[in-house]
């Protein structure tokens, strides 16, 4: 277990436990079950640089390889916003004579696809074999390995420095920081920038969106943990913007000190973490309260529920149904299977907590009387394509930021 903050060495008191839990992507086949990888999901924060981590570690082999089920393009939302952030970045960061861009995890090469379409030179960093397989196929150049110190220099020197390296989703999934920060200084030319866009501290508390905190995500960034991770590493953070991925994300960009001039964002970010206590242990406290608050809700409902007689299918299996499922002891007793469009989850069991993923279609076979929303992060998207389901008395079960029935 850490004690050190992985970042400063600074002290780590923790203030969210989610239990015994396996790694959130971890899907299995129902003859896999035996010996299946358990640890124990819980977060502390730095009391020096403010850096919210988890206690406990996964090893990286065992999180990213072969058979990594996250694919960034399933939902068009994210097409769509992976698309804009290429056009952006063609437009005000990629506009030298030959401008080179590195992403960090590329996963199946949902950003890098427009990039590669315009003829601009990239390269996508991706540790899990299948989903770089996926980018290629969209004529995305990929290296399959782990980003760090000795990779970023074996890019530099082949390729040359980059003025964008970019990860999206990625950059908290990265224990080893340092060597990861010291390889896009490495990396970067000198009037470069490093944009990477995470889930936040910020909306994870305020939404109580406990389901973000599992395995992948070792860190939880907030503005003044990233600022203060920059400044320790000879960066400065230059802008820092609210955009509404994954239910609120936040996009850093860093440069080298004195290259950009930093924003208004910045400032007023800090402010505001400031004024809500963001990193005090007392709205930690808090935000843990609510948590468990969530758990008995979640849990009494789905009892009442199976009690009346009711039928509870899950809709959508994403890593976040892992935590929820495991914490709240909800088991195919509760909620006997969840529907999910991504092919290679069908078939195969929630990890832990062991209900069985069916395709699209068992949804309407018949419809449940009620839908126990895991991916509510697409809420609006899944709605409004299930009109149907509420038009025959169906109702979702929504637990995010609290327990109710829409
Ligand atoms: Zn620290």
């Amino acid at each position: 277990m850490y004690r050190r903050c992985r970042v400063c060495e600074g002290e780590l008191r923790e203030f969210v436990d989610l239990g015994r839990q396996p790694t959130a992507n971890g899907f299995l086949r129902p003859e896999e079950t035996d010996g299946e990888y358990f640890f124990r999901l819980a977060a502390g924060i730095c009391t020096d640089c403010a850096m919210a981590q988890l206690l406990d570690e996964v090893p990286q082999e065992r999180r990213y390889h072969g058979g990594y089920r996250y694919h960034a393009s399933g939902s068009a939302g994210h097409r769509k916003h992976f698309e804009e952030n290429a056009l952006r970045l063609l437009e005000t960061e990629l506009t030298g004579p030959d401008p080179f861009i590195v992403e960090i995890g590329c996963n199946d090469g949902v950003m890098l696809s427009t990039i590669a379409r315009a003829g601009v030179r990239h390269l996508g960093v991706e540790p899990s074999t299948n989903v770089a397989e996926l980018a290629r196929a969209r004529g995305v150049d990929v290296l399959t390995e782990f980003f760090d110190e000795r990779t970023a220099a074996g890019i530099r020197s082949r390729h040359g420095a980059a003025d964008v390296v970019f990860g999206a989703n990625t950059i908290c999934h990265i224990a080893h920081v340092a060597s990861l920060l010291r390889g896009v200084d490495a990396l970067l030319a000198p009037g470069g920038v490093f944009v990477f866009e995470e889930p936040y501290l910020g909306t994870i508390t305020e939404r109580t969106a406990f389901d973000q905190i599992y395995d992948e995500h070792v860190f939880y960034f907030s503005v003044t943990s990233v600022r203060a991770m920059a400044e320790r590493h000879g960066f400065e953070l230059v802008d820092a913007e609210r955009i509404p991925l994954h239910g609120g994300e936040i996009r850093y960009t860093l440069a080298r000190p004195g290259a950009r001039v930093p924003s208004h964002a910045v400032r007023e970010l800090l402010a505001e973490e400031r004024e809500r206590g963001l990193s005090d242990l007392a709205a930690l406290g808090r935000f843990r309260d609510r948590v468990e608050r969530v758990r008995k809700d979640l849990v009494t409902l789905l009892r009442d529920l199976r009690a009346q007689g009711k039928r509870v299918v899950g809709y959508g299996a994403p890593g976040k149904s892992t935590t929820v499922t495991n914490y709240c002891g909800i088991g195919p007793d509760l909620v006997p299977f969840v529907c999910d469009s991504t092919p290679s989850k069908q078939g195969h069991l929630v990890p832990g907590s062991h209900l069985p993923v069916l395709p699209p279609e068992a949804f309407s076979d018949p419809y449940p009387d009620y839908a126990l929303l895991f991916a509510w992060n697409h809420a609006d998207e899944i709605m409004a394509k299930e009109r149907a389901f509420r038009q025959r008395g169906g109702r979702w079960i929504l637990y995010v930021p609290e327990v109710r029935i829409v």
